[in-house]
């Protein structure tokens, strides 16, 4: 089989996640999950007590971490210089800050490198907010999936097993942070030109596989 790369991109909570593992299971490649390395990053900065808007601070703390992906039955984890953060990167504390430190130019060169890392054999499904436009600008297959804010909120809901939020408050959370994602200077959540869009605000997550697969068939 043939390995390609492919990109998903889309803004919080469109499903892109659950649709990238399910397209790495189908065709045997490996999931990247970009957003747990910011998730994970945030961890650590707040952990240090620092301030997610020092931006010097931030950079000097992100270059002396040590951020490692790993696989397991469970999917993908995260370690910060050595200890698994997976079970905590997706609290509300970190959802409220994670955009802040995701606008920082050096957090974003230190992980981007990382990210190409991770692609350079191919056969790698990647998601994030970049990936298409400066991670993997080559990738064969790029798909930049959405939803109304609404519909995102709701899967956002009913994923969490005890939410720590309403539904409005996790819209709201939503919507805040695609603001952040799509107005900062460095690397914009934004469609690259060539990336195929989906809305699937009335879409079934079997429907949208199927969607990505379709679109890797001619390469693979
Ligand atoms: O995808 P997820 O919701 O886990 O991403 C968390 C945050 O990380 C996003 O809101 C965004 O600020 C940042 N992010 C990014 N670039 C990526 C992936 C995530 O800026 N490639």
């Amino acid at each position: 089989m043939n390995r390609i790369n492919i990109a998903l991109d889309g803004p919080a909570g469109a499903g892109k996640s659950t649709v990238a593992r399910l397209v790495a299971s189908a065709l045997g490649f490996v999931y990247v999950d970009t957003g747990a390395m910011y998730r994970a990053v945030t961890w650590k900065i707040l952990q240090l007590g620092l301030r997610p808007d020092d931006a010097e601070e931030v950079a000097r703390a992100t270059r002396n971490m040590e951020i490692r992906l790993a696989r397991s039955e469970q999917g993908q984890l995260v370690f910060v210089d050595g200890e698994n953060v997976t079970d905590y990167i997706r609290s509300a504390d970190i959802n409220r800050n994670v955009s802040f430190i995701a606008q920082n130019r050096e957090v974003r060169r230190l992980l981007v490198e990382k990210q190409k890392e991770l692609a350079r054999e191919k056969g790698v499904v990647m998601d994030g907010r970049d990936i298409g436009t400066s991670v993997l600008p080559d990738a064969e297959v790029k798909v930049f999936l959405t939803a109304s804010a609404r519909r995102r909120a709701e899967r956002r809901y009913a994923e969490a097993g005890t939410p720590e939020q309403t539904i409005e408050e996790m819209e709201a959370e939503i919507s805040r942070r695609d603001q952040i994602d799509t107005n900062r200077e460095a690397s914009p959540l934004r469609r690259a030109d060539n990336a195929i869009l989906l809305d699937t605000t009335e879409m079934e997550l079997a429907e949208v596989v199927e969607a990505v697969l379709s679109m890797c068939r001619s390469y693979v």
